[in-house]
């Protein structure tokens, strides 16, 4: 019985289902009816859990899904989920004959891509659906505005491929300034209107909000927007709009201790105690995605009291000092990220501590933390 060991531990991902789809009605109000949007799923829904999260999106009015790689893709597809799905980063040549197997559609943004979709296309005999990404400014991937646009419309307006999008990528949506991406958006807008006077059909589909620019800029909203941290709950800029987390982390206390003044705590003793105290030891660590960077940093909730980490985060276990107040057993539930009677620890809170940012906390809560879901 996995499952039943897997719970049994008592550290858990419990992820509301509902709040995901308040969160995707909020975008929905923002966007109104007329604009599609892609649901970001990749790397497992943010730690959210793909499948379950894409399902939900969709039988609530989402109308696409993203994800990073074409395995990511192939996962929904053998969930039977049937709606458009876009690969946002490169494929291999393996990859996109994953892809074209699965009906995913494509980013092209180089020759070589090109080639292995054509290459791809012209054996299985399907005809590939391909957006087009253009680099506007994020120097990560894309075709640069300024070069041979008119090769790339000859080349996606052939019989070979279906032209379904044209996208970029915004490198400092959530930045106060809005110099970069104003910038962006003139240089998307010059590629659209390239496209336009072409006299080439073009592509249906025109992309390049995230979460933070449908928020902030309607007129990036085109006519499909990219919602990834958004809809879990994840504040995709400083003073977004409330929205509602997703994600409730939690473990359990295994050990409780008195120890004197003066007692190193963990590995290398970083941590030594300055009177008596009460150390409870929790049954999470950095292999759980709860980062060493944590280590005497973080605090945690138990019976909604705030608890500091002390000592080094070990791979698999963490200790907490117990405020003189609090009578704290074994089992006693520990909340990492979550709300826990009045007191919230919130998944930026954890990010600011561990010195990152949310979506990488997100993201990084491994695959032995089984999800739990409620909706
Ligand atoms: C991940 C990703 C998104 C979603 O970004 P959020 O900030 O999480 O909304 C949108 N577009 C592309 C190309 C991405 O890679």
């Amino acid at each position: 019985m996995g499952v039943a060991v897997a719970f049994a531990r008592g550290t858990e991902a419990h992820v509301d289902l509902d709040a995901i789809v308040k969160n995707l009605t909020l975008f929905r109000q923002r966007v109104g009816p007329d604009v599609a949007i892609m649901a970001v799923v990749k790397a497992n829904g943010y730690g959210h859990g793909a499948v379950e999260v894409a399902r939900t999106v969709l039988s609530h009015g989402a109308d696409w899904l993203g994800v990073a790689t074409a395995e990511e893709g192939q996962e929904l597809r053998e969930a039977q989920l049937s709606a458009p799905i876009l690969i946002l980063g490169g494929s291999s040549s393996e990859q996109v004959r994953i892809a074209l197997a699965h009906n995913l559609d494509l980013t092209v943004f180089d020759l070589v891509g090109w080639g292995y979709i054509t290459d791809w296309a012209h054996q299985l005999k399907v005809r590939p659906r391909v957006h087009l990404k253009v680099d506007t400014g994020m120097n990560r991937i894309g075709v640069k505005p300024d070069e041979v646009m008119q090769a790339w419309i000859a080349r996606l307006s052939g019989p070979e491929v279906v032209w379904v999008g044209l996208m970029s990528h915004l490198a400092a949506s959530e930045d106060p300034s809005d110099a970069v991406t104003t910038a962006q958006l003139a240089a998307f807008l010059n590629v659209v209107e390239q496209i336009r006077t072409s006299g080439a059909k073009g592509p249906q589909t025109i992309h390049l909000a995230n979460s933070a620019a449908t928020l902030r800029y309607p007129g990036t909203h085109f006519n499909m927007v990219r919602v990834g941290m958004g809809l879990y709950g994840g504040a995709p800029y400083a003073g977004a709009p409330a929205l509602r987390s997703a994600m409730t982390l939690t473990t359990r206390v295994t050990m409780v201790k008195r120890v004197p003044a003066d007692t190193p705590i963990g590995y290398g003793g970083t941590y030594v105690t300055v009177r008596p105290s009460t150390i409870a030891t929790v049954a999470v660590g950095y292999a759980d995605g709860y980062r060493r960077a944590l280590s005497n940093r973080a605090e945690v909730l138990i019976q909604g009291q705030r608890c500091r980490v002390v000592g080094a985060i070990s791979m698999d276990q963490t200790m907490v000092l117990v405020p003189s107040q609090l009578r704290v057993g074994v089992g006693d539930r520990v909340v990492l990220i979550g709300r826990d009677g009045r007191d919230v620890i919130t998944v930026e809170d954890v990010a600011n501590w561990a010195q990152t940012i949310n979506y990488e906390i997100m993201t990084g809560i491994s695959v032995r933390v089984p999800r739990v879901y409620s909706s």
